[in-house]
């Protein structure tokens, strides 16, 4: 199957080591090699046999190290694997879907967001959409881009674009044709990058973002960022029109640590298994799509409904959908637990 065919891509991105790993001159226990990511373990193993897990994905990123250049993967080479497939995709018509899952500190903002000298997937994906709709418009065609940004914690959605700064919860409905929406979202029109980025900096400062032991900034929600592209094409000789819609979504997802680790308890660990739950959700839930896609169980049930996060996505996983997942992991020993339950979540999602 050509690899742009696939309906749900599931890469690994290792991160560098940071400055009090290197410090501290901390272990590196994650290699890669093309397709193949390997986790060695953490301490030196006494016992017989072959200790190391060895994954296979679509795609491993490594980005350890700038002067290993035949395998080292910055940001462009991060959107030329899932970003543009996915925008191809959307310029036909169809929903996509990205998500970033590992634990808090592992590189998922960096992923999406990334920073203004190394932008990631959502302003290399914007910048490339605002370009196309300009490229490809033709006569009697016109192009318009609206946006759409809520925070799910504790399975209750709150809208980031509030012009009126309103914190109060939007209940999701269903809609008989159009499936789960959220009622009374805001959805704004933008006419380029700089619009949507605005908006997102000003959303991200209404994030709720809660202390735990393991990162002052952990983030404990999931942050949906929607891109919806209608395409009208007007046919000039009869004057009627029509339209195609589709909806890009960019997720950065709570930290995948579990709550044990972080110290939670009482409100904190309710909001632990909140985010357990939908994480593990949307794990079946894109496995599930998987093995359909991979014709191998067309009838598999989806639970979509098991979660908000997955309820509100659905049409963007299913049916001619293309979905992307990236796991971000940390190279270090030190996190070795953390490591190997993302490497098997992303394992169990092809
Ligand atoms: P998360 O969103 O998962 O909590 P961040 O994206 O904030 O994690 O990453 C933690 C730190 O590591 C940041 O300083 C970030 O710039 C750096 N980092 C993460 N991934 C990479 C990468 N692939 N290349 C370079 N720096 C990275």
């Amino acid at each position: 199957m050509d690899d742009n065919s696939l309906n749900v891509k599931v890469a690994v991105r290792v991160r560098p080591m940071n400055r009090r790993e290197k410090d501290l001159k901390t272990k590196c226990v994650v290699e890669m090699e093309g397709n193949q990511t390997v986790l060695h373990p953490a301490v030196a193993n006494m016992n017989k046999g072959d200790p190391r897990y060895v994954f296979a994905f679509d795609h491993c990123f490594w980005s350890m190290d700038e002067s290993q250049k035949d395998k080292f993967a910055g940001q462009d080479v991060v959107f030329q694997c899932l970003g543009e497939s996915l925008l191809d995709n959307a310029f036909m018509g169809y929903n996509a879907c990205i998500f970033a899952y590992g634990q808090t500190g592992s590189g998922k903002s960096y992923t999406m967001m990334g920073s203004a000298e190394n932008p990631g997937l959502i302003p290399r994906l914007c910048s490339s959409l605002f370009s196309r709709t300009v490229q490809e418009v033709r006569e009697g065609e016109s192009f318009t881009v609206e946006v759409s940004y809520m925070e799910i914690y504790n399975e209750k959605v709150r809208d980031l674009l509030d012009p009126k700064g309103n914190r109060q919860t939007l209940r999701v409905r269903e809609h008989k044709v159009f499936g789960p929406y959220v009622d009374g979202l805001s959805r704004l029109a933008v006419a380029s990058y700089k619009d949507i980025e605005s908006l997102m900096s000003e959303g991200n400062k209404s994030r709720t973002v809660a202390a735990t032991n393991m990162n002052e900034e952990s983030s404990r929600s999931h942050a949906v960022f929607n891109i919806i592209l209608t395409h009208t094409l007007m046919d000039l000789q009869s004057g009627t029109s029509g339209e195609k819609v589709s909806k890009l979504s960019l997720v950065d997802l709570a930290g995948s640590e579990r709550a044990a680790k972080t110290g939670a308890a009482g409100d904190r660990l309710k909001e632990g298994s909140n985010i357990n739950k939908s994480l593990s959700t949307l794990g079946l839930v894109i496995s599930a799509l998987a093995d359909q896609g991979a014709g191998k169980n067309r009838n598999k049930f989806v639970p979509y409904r098991d979660s908000v996060l997955t309820w509100l996505l659905k049409d963007s996983l299913g049916g001619n959908s293309r979905t992307a997942m990236v796991a971000t992991i940390s190279p270090a020993a030190d996190n070795y637990d953390e490591t190997l339950s993302a490497l098997r979540y992303a394992d169990r999602a092809k």
